[in-house]
């Protein structure tokens, strides 16, 4: 029992790696590719060129890898949908993007919104809730959406009427965790999710001074609850709620190397803190050995406490480059990918 335990829990965690091209500044500098990927097999192969003699080629294996050639739709089809389906049916479930500022996060997950190939997850799972609502005539659907940010270990609530009020995480024995007086608002069509997301957008680009540096900071939760209410042959009505976390992490870069001090500096260990915090708890996880999983420390994992584990299904997508130069980050980001697997 205890091993088909494990085998569930790991099950519901899925690791993949994506790869983004080659920038136009990269191409036109003759940048060296120092990855190489087996889509077939889901491997990803790591080079360090400056001591390729004394350091050989690293190779890891995730659930899946996507090249510098997939599209936004492949990753939807094979890898959100699955869990997006799982909201659907009431289970609890979360996206994560990881890896280094300008590894394709934001593309993941929002993509371009005027090109529709180019559409990233939270705008095609926008496309898939509503259809599948559409096509449901037996059920009634409620669904609600929120966004928030957490920036040094402080919850700001992207669609509150307030930008510069910090909320407070509260828990209740028959609710949970919960973020205290954050704006909630029902969606009836894709038009009105994508406004409350629009309107989100604005909000965190133009609240710091300095829009690049936040963003890269700070890790933004697209929340949308699906409710869903079923009249079964007994005539009582059957009600399940799902909650499916999209959440765009803070750049998981080593911050030191920019000599930070003071306010930076404390800036860069509440990030690196939130990020180590999730990688001990999806590593706890999936390691299934573990009684204690440690969602307390940090406001990140403790909010997305009862979304991850349990019957709850969780993707960590980590974004890498292809580059020479991000050598030292993309190997980093591969071990923390590898760890959470
Ligand atoms: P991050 O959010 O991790 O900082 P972005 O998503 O902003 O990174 O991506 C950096 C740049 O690279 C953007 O111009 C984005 O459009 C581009 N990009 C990222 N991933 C891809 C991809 N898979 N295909 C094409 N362009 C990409
Ligand atoms: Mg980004």
């Amino acid at each position: 029992v205890q091993g088909s335990e494990n085998k569930n829990k790991a099950e519901s965690v899925k690791v993949v790696v994506r790869c983004r091209p080659m920038n136009e500044q990269e191409t036109a500098g003759n940048h060296q590719r120092v990855v190489e990927m087996d889509v077939s097999r889901g491997s990803v192969e790591i080079h360090n060129v400056k001591n390729s003699e004394t350091d050989p080629p690293k190779i890891f294996t995730f659930d899946a890898v996507y090249d510098w050639n997939s599209k936004q739709q492949d990753l939807y089809d094979e890898t959100f949908q699955p869990l997006v389906d799982s909201v659907l049916s009431g289970f609890n479930g979360t996206i994560f993007a990881y890896g280094q500022t300008g590894t394709g996060k934001t593309y993941t997950m929002e993509g371009n919104a005027s090109v529709p190939e180019e559409r990233g997850v939270i705008p095609n799972s926008f496309d898939h809730i509503f259809n599948h609502i559409a096509r449901s005539s037996n059920r009634q659907y409620l669904v609600r959406a929120s966004y928030l940010e957490i920036y040094q270990e402080e919850v700001r609530d992207l669609l509150g009427k307030d930008q510069k009020a910090r909320l407070e995480l509260k828990e209740r024995p028959d609710t949970g965790v919960y973020v205290k007086d954050l704006q909630v608002f029902v969606c009836k069509n894709v038009k009105e999710i994508q406004h409350v997301m629009t309107v989100g957008n604005q909000n965190r680009a133009v609240g710091p001074t300095n829009m690049n540096l936040h963003s890269s900071r700070s890790h933004a939760i697209f929340i949308i609850t699906i409710e869903c209410s079923e009249v079964k042959p007994d005539g009582k009505s059957h009600i399940t709620v799902g909650k499916l976390n999209l959440v765009d992490l803070a750049g998981s870069e080593r911050q030191s190397k920019t000599g930070s001090m003071g306010d930076r500096l404390k800036e860069a260990t509440k990030i690196n803190l939130s990020l180590s915090a999730l990688g001990n708890v999806i590593s706890a996880l999936v390691d299934g050995k573990s009684s204690h999983i440690p969602y307390r420390d940090s406001k990140l994992t403790r909010l997305l406490q009862d979304s991850l584990g349990g019957n709850s299904k969780t993707i960590m997508v980590a974004n890498i480059g292809p580059a020479s130069y991000n050598y030292d980050e993309t190997l980093t980001t591969l071990r923390y990918a590898n760890r959470a697997k």
